[in-house]
């Protein structure tokens, strides 16, 4: 497998899906989302986490820790936000997982690398793009700051919660770190990394 940097270039472009919008249907629970998709999806749409419960977004279990993630819906098993038309209604603010498809994140070291998830993409003869234009996330530095942060934050909960043996010590887990993370709204027109930061304070209290 070859690993990638931000600064590195990858087979990614598909002529921005061409009216293809496979990675948007059927994806179950796949598509979790981090704080910083609910920061940017609020500010876009005013839709607060407990909206976006109502429709777009569901809660899902991986190794004890309850995540959100995007909900498929059940008529069409589509993501909420995809419109008549097969596209993002969200685009520019869409999860930072819809961003990376057709790439994957591997942690290691206090860094982040990517990886073609070989075989995603339907589209055959990708051209070349810098992952970093890919992603249009700024400033990237702090964007991957905050992701192995909360990569790290992620893990140690799932171990702890391992450690326990314990339903009421999962709970308790879960229902502090969702109501920290997600719950409680952000304030979208102040920079989320401040914001970020003082909330793992908070988590770490
Ligand atoms: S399969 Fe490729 S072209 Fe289709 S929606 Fe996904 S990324 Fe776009
Ligand atoms: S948020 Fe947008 S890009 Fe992501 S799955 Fe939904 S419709 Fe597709």
């Amino acid at each position: 497998m070859i690993r990638y940097s931000s600064n590195d270039m990858a087979k990614l472009g598909c002529n921005e899906c061409d009216g293809c919008s496979a990675c948007c249907r059927g994806m179950g629970q796949s598509i979790l989302l981090d704080p910083y998709d609910i920061y940017r999806i609020q500010g876009a749409t005013g839709l607060g986490f407990a909206q976006l419960m109502q429709k777009q977004a569901e809660l899902h279990v991986e190794d004890g820790l309850i995540l959100p993630s995007l909900k498929m819906q059940e008529d069409t098993d589509a993501c909420g936000f995809l419109n008549q038309e097969g596209r993002c209604n969200i685009h520019a603010y869409r999860p930072g997982l819809c961003r990376l498809f057709p790439l994957g994140r591997q942690y290691e070291d206090n860094r982040l690398w990517y990886f073609l998830l070989e075989d995603a993409c339907r589209v055959q003869n990708r051209t070349k793009v810098k992952i970093k234009k890919w992603l249009g996330v700024q400033p990237l530095a702090d964007y991957e700051r905050f992701l192995i942060s909360w990569h790290d934050l992620r893990k140690s909960l799932q171990e702890q919660i391992a450690q326990r043996q314990s339903d009421s010590y999962a709970q308790e887990i879960n229902v502090r770190m969702l109501r920290i993370f997600y719950q409680n709204p952000y304030d979208t027109m102040a920079d989320f990394y401040e914001q970020f930061e003082r909330r793992m304070a908070q988590m770490a209290r």
